[in-house]
């Protein structure tokens, strides 16, 4: 489904990730962990397309077309989702109304139907309560004044309602607590299924308990370095990056 190869890029003339080659089949969640400043958010940004991450060389292939040369909005109506390790606040934009933009802009570049307010009602309101996010709040602005959980199971939701392919979630996992992070885990498991694939970008094993990956990679200086299964996340938790990185 997602086919990286050789990947090079660039923030400001930096080069951050240096030759990164990694391959995900339908179906199947992959976790990669990495020491901090190892290029990990970036490889989620150049994968959403964000602006001022150029890539000097390599490719990345997505359900067989060109990723890096489809606009952001058109990565997202393919079915890439980008969860960030800091959700942006949209003052002024409630959720409903943000959701719904979203979903509907995604069906008109398909040339799908565009969802119904009921249609839509409905998806949003079972989102949000498998998530536990009080439906209260999805009538506020996008995040704004959310506590870090709130964003992230809110991240959950937008995830859900938008039934991604690819989901690429980065560090997902970060400043929840135990509850939060089994109802995050549980939105997680829940969107796995034979056509789909998730990224799971994290620092810590934690999260990987309850979402028990199919391959672990170690991402070092803009690399892959090493690749297992679910165990490797035990070994990296025991003995540290340093150990891998030597
Ligand atoms: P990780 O998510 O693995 O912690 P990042 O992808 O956030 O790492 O950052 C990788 C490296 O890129 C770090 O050394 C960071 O300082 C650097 N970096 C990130 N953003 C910029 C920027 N806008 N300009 C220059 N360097 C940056
Ligand atoms: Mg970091
Ligand atoms: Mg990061």
């Amino acid at each position: 489904m997602l086919k990286i190869d050789n990947l090079h890029a660039e923030i400001d003339g930096k080069e951050i990730l240096k030759g990164l080659t990694l391959n995900v089949g339908a179906g199947e969640v992959h976790a990669i962990m990495g020491p901090n400043g190892a290029g990990k958010s970036t490889l989620s940004y150049v994968l959403a397309g964000r602006t001022g991450y150029e890539v000097t060389a390599g490719s990345v292939t997505f359900d067989g077309q060109d990723l890096l040369a489809l606009a952001p909005h058109e990565r997202a109506a393919a079915g890439v989702f980008l969860g960030l390790q800091y959700p942006v606040e949209i003052p002024g934009v409630s959720n409903l109304m943000f959701l719904r933009t979203a979903l509907n802009a995604q069906r008109v570049q398909r040339s799908e139907k565009e969802a119904s307010g009921a249609e839509f009602m409905k998806l949003v309101k079972a989102a949000a309560g498998e998530l536990g996010l009080p439906y209260e709040m999805l009538k506020r602005s996008v995040n704004q004044g959310f506590s870090g959980g709130e964003k992230k199971r809110n991240e959950m939701v937008q995830m859900a309602v938008l039934e991604p392919k690819l989901a690429v979630l980065d560090e997902t996992d970060s400043g929840l607590d135990i509850d939060a992070l089994r109802v995050v885990s549980d939105g997680i498991n829940r969107m796995r299924s034979p056509d789909r694939a998730t990224l799971l970008i994290t620092h810590y094993q934690r999260l990987l308990d309850y979402v028990v990956p199919d391959f672990v990679h170690v991402l070092v200086d803009g690399r892959i370095v090493r690749t297992g299964g679910a165990e490797l996340a035990h070994v990296l938790e025991r003995d540290g990056y340093v150990s891998i990185a030597a």
